[in-house]
């Protein structure tokens, strides 16, 4: 899961960068609201969190200019504690979520999760599929029952492929969710992940689809 932290505080914005990193989320952290406009034209992200009292641009700006290119990113705003009207005019400007700061830390990382799983359309914290069994709140990903330990990586090639059974990602929308601007990514990344799950979970969890990418198969 890639994700965009808007954040122009920097103290505010590192301790979030440790804290999401340390999730395992892949986070391109930036500090106005121009350059955010930019990151949000060039990628796509499953989950932006967004300040709104920033320089250059004002969130709520770059939250109307994102909604009005029909571009559906869910958004989190990032108020103060205080400011009720900062929050509604998040939400009417097309935000998905709030949460207030000073972060509480349980609560924005629960938050970020059923932002990305509502997002996703699925109202179950943990999503099974082929015996296969991933729960992004706790971390734990089982088989058939029986627990099975993957690295970050591996989880974050099989967690978007898993969530959509039968859709195909491409090599190159892989690596979106895997990496932030600042990872150097070897060419054959995503394969060696792809790889590791296989080993784990059994070859047929992850089929190629020659040309196009990789997809979990519906049944
Ligand atoms: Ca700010």
């Amino acid at each position: 899961m890639r994700l965009l932290l808007v954040e122009d505080d920097t103290m505010i914005g590192e301790t979030v960068l440790q804290l999401l990193r340390g999730e395992h989320y892949a986070v391109d952290w930036v500090r106005d609201g121009r350059i955010a406009d930019e990151a949000l034209r060039s990628a796509k992200y499953d989950l932006v969190l967004l300040d709104l009292g920033l320089p250059k641009r004002d969130g709520l700006e770059v939250l109307r200019a994102l909604r009005a290119r029909r571009d559906t990113t869910p958004v989190m705003v990032a108020t103060a504690r205080d400011a009720v009207g900062d929050r509604v005019a998040g939400l009417d400007a097309g935000a998905d979520d709030y949460v207030v700061k000073p972060y509480d830390t349980d609560e924005l990382l629960a938050r970020i999760r059923a932002l990305i799983r509502r997002s996703a359309g699925r109202a179950e914290p943990a999503f099974e599929h082929k015996g296969v069994s991933l729960n992004p709140a706790t971390r734990e990903a089982s088989l058939n029952g029986q627990p099975v330990s993957l690295s970050a990586r591996e989880w974050a090639v099989l967690e978007p492929l898993l969530a959509r059974p039968g859709v195909v990602l491409s090599r190159a929308q892989l690596e979106e969710k895997l990496f932030s601007w600042k990872d150097d990514v070897s060419s054959n990344a995503v394969e060696v992940y792809i790889h590791g799950v296989r080993k784990k979970l059994g070859n047929d969890i992850i089929q190629t689809v020659r040309g196009l990418g990789y997809l979990v198969p519906k049944q």
